[in-house]
């Protein structure tokens, strides 16, 4: 890639003892689709339904939505592309959808909260253009739903891609159920990781919110920027417990905050064992660099110390200078 200096690497990439670890692009625009193909992402490991509704008037319809998760799965043929359902509330805001004015919008009804609106049908709407790519794209379609807190929630959220099953069945329209998955982005989510995983195919954690969550520090508010920083053990533990109990449900899971494009990282997160790391195109090539030198078993003691420290500090100083 020209603007970083490193070389460009289409092919998946192992640690030098043998672990593979997924490289996926994060894709919050059109353009973006492109750019992770040519930066040689092995996928897309958070497609950012958001952008779909942005710059117009009303919801885009089911037909359009299909085409765009389409075109993603065909850019991508060989590999996974993981689309999260919509996430609106909190920071992002879609003004012809009228949300309501909330005191604390980052503790109102955000992500899956509100995707399970019993007045409306967006969800369905998605959930069906979504299942019916899964049937006619050529690459695999996973899903997630954002910001679960509750075993509850995700029940409501499996029941509701039952009932989009049911009404493309009732209208004879060829259909998939995707891969499906929750984003770990609450400290609930975490405690009950286990209860998450059993049910789904995989988790992905949502390090930008599970820092503001974990550190109860905004993530827009520089102020508390030195709170918001996921090397605190804190949040390392909080994605350690995550992949062990993942593991432990035969989930796969990976990662797809900030934190998973920081190449200074990519030791740290590659020993917490994470199997798959999402990020801006950008910075793909670099990531499957750094995953290509790091020894995966060096890396498993290094993340070790990182979290067991008791102090942001004591845990930077266990991260290889690279
Ligand atoms: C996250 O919270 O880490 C995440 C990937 O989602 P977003 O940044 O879109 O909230
Ligand atoms: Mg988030």
């Amino acid at each position: 890639a020209a603007d970083t200096g490193v070389a460009v690497v289409d092919e998946a990439v192992e640690t030098t003892d043998g672990h593979h670890v997924e490289v996926a692009a994060n894709v919050g625009r059109p353009e973006e689709l492109s750019a992770a193909a040519d930066r040689g992402a092995d996928g897309v490991g958070l497609f950012r339904t958001e952008f779909l509704f942005l710059d117009r008037e009303s919801p885009p319809s089911e037909d359009e939505q299909y085409e765009a998760v389409c075109e993603a799965l065909d850019t991508f043929s060989d590999g996974r592309v993981v689309v999260r359902t919509l996430d609106i509330g909190g920071d992002k805001r879609i003004p012809y959808l009228d949300l309501p004015e909330e005191e604390n919008p980052f503790l109102g009804e955000r992500g899956i909260r509100r995707s399970l609106d019993p007045d409306s049908d967006l969800f369905a709407t998605q959930l069906r253009a979504l299942m019916r790519a899964a049937a006619d794209g050529a690459g695999e379609l996973n899903v997630m739903f954002p910001l679960v807190a509750t075993v509850e929630e995700l029940e409501a959220a499996l029941d509701a891609v039952d009932s989009a099953a049911a009404d493309l069945d009732d209208r004879g329209v060829a259909y998939e159920t995707p891969s499906l998955g929750v984003m770990i982005e609450t400290p609930s989510a975490v405690f009950v990781a286990d209860e998450l995983a059993a049910r789904v195919d995989f988790l992905s954690i949502g390090t930008n919110d599970l820092t503001q969550y974990v550190m109860a520090a905004d993530r827009e508010n520089e102020r508390v920027g030195d709170l918001h920083d996921p090397v605190h053990p804190g949040v390392l533990r909080a994605i350690r417990h995550t992949v062990e109990r993942a593991h432990a449900e035969d989930a796969w899971v990976g990662m797809c905050g900030e934190m998973a494009g920081d190449p200074d990282l990519t030791e740290l997160l590659v020993g917490l064992g994470l199997d798959e790391l999402s990020m801006s195109a950008v910075t793909t090539p670099e990531v499957k660099t750094e995953v290509s030198q790091t020894e995966y078993s060096t890396a498993s003691e290094r993340a070790d110390r990182a979290r067991h420290a008791a102090t942001r500090s004591a845990a930077q100083s266990t991260i290889r200078d690279t």
